[in-house]
């Protein structure tokens, strides 16, 4: 099954994003577990979830992604920042229990001035805070473009972090297709040998969502601007190849493009058009 969908707002509700996820041709959605610049959430509504439920098992939704603050830094220097995405993580996690067995994505951290190597150990001794043996979320490490000194930008640094992480079972990593290429990876002439070096570095077993999204830039630019589906570096025939590879084909894929609804979905329109049965 093509499991497609595009970041929706979050403002009315768990159900609202399904009925919306569906009206745009797709069957799944991300949201902002919050404000993005990281104020307090709402509470769960209960009723609202148990709605969301039975709509989502009538009408074939599996997987939803829920996506951290951008803001967040788990390897900030000052201890304020660092307090400030423990609590908010390990707040989000909590609500996430919610909505049992899904997945939740963040920006790994940028180090600032103290160095990768600073940066690996602090992400995942702040992991080591917030993860518990019973919860039932997969929490993802999203792979970055490399801008400023963001941490993540390579699948090695993803790898460091979750040798460092006590309980690896719990996490895996979302692949943004704009990031990536930002970062070096040549996804467009050389797919195969992307993948490989992901299995090599971190294991395909933990890819576990897709990030769609064209890119303003060529090949390493390090810059993080995403473009539409076929109007950037990426381009159409490489998101062809991206949704059908049969390592990735079975994985969820979020759009993140610059669109407004009727443009999501278009592009979903477009990707189905693209994908192989
Ligand atoms: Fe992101
Ligand atoms: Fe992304
Ligand atoms: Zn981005």
């Amino acid at each position: 099954m093509f499991t497609i969908g595009c970041h929706l707002s979050a403002s009315k509700g768990y159900l609202a994003m399904a009925k919306q996820a569906l009206e745009l041709g797709g069957n799944t959605f991300q949201f902002f577990t919050r404000n993005p610049r990281g104020g307090t959430a709402k509470p769960v509504d209960e009723a609202d979830v148990a709605a969301f439920h039975a709509f989502a098992a009538q009408n074939g939704i599996r997987t939803i992604l829920a996506h951290a603050p951008y803001t967040l830094n788990a390897c900030a220097a000052d201890e304020r920042v660092m307090e400030f995405c423990l609590m908010t993580m390990k707040d989000d996690l909590e609500r996430m229990e919610y909505t049992p067995g899904q997945l939740y994505n963040f920006h790994p951290g940028s180090h600032v001035k103290q160095g990768v190597e600073v940066g690996i150990e602090k992400i995942a001794a702040t992991l080591n805070q917030i993860l518990w043996p019973e919860m039932t979320t997969t929490v993802l490490l999203e792979t970055m473009a490399g801008k400023g000194s963001e941490v993540g930008a390579t699948f090695e640094e993803l790898r460091a972090i979750i040798d460092r992480v006590e309980l690896p079972d719990k996490l895996g990593v979302c692949l943004d297709t704009c990031h990536v290429h930002d970062g070096g990876y040549d996804i467009v002439n050389n797919l195969d040998g992307v993948l490989e070096q992901f299995d090599h570095s971190i294991g395909l077993h933990r890819l576990r969502a897709i990030h769609i999204n064209d890119s303003k830039n060529p090949l390493a630019a390090h810059k993080d601007r995403h473009e539409k589906i076929g109007q950037g570096y990426i381009g159409t025939d490489a998101f062809a190849r991206i949704i059908n590879h049969p390592a990735l084909r079975d994985l969820p894929f979020y759009l993140e493009t610059p669109n407004e609804l009727d443009g999501y979905a278009a592009e979903i329109a477009l990707l189905r058009s693209l994908r192989k049965e």
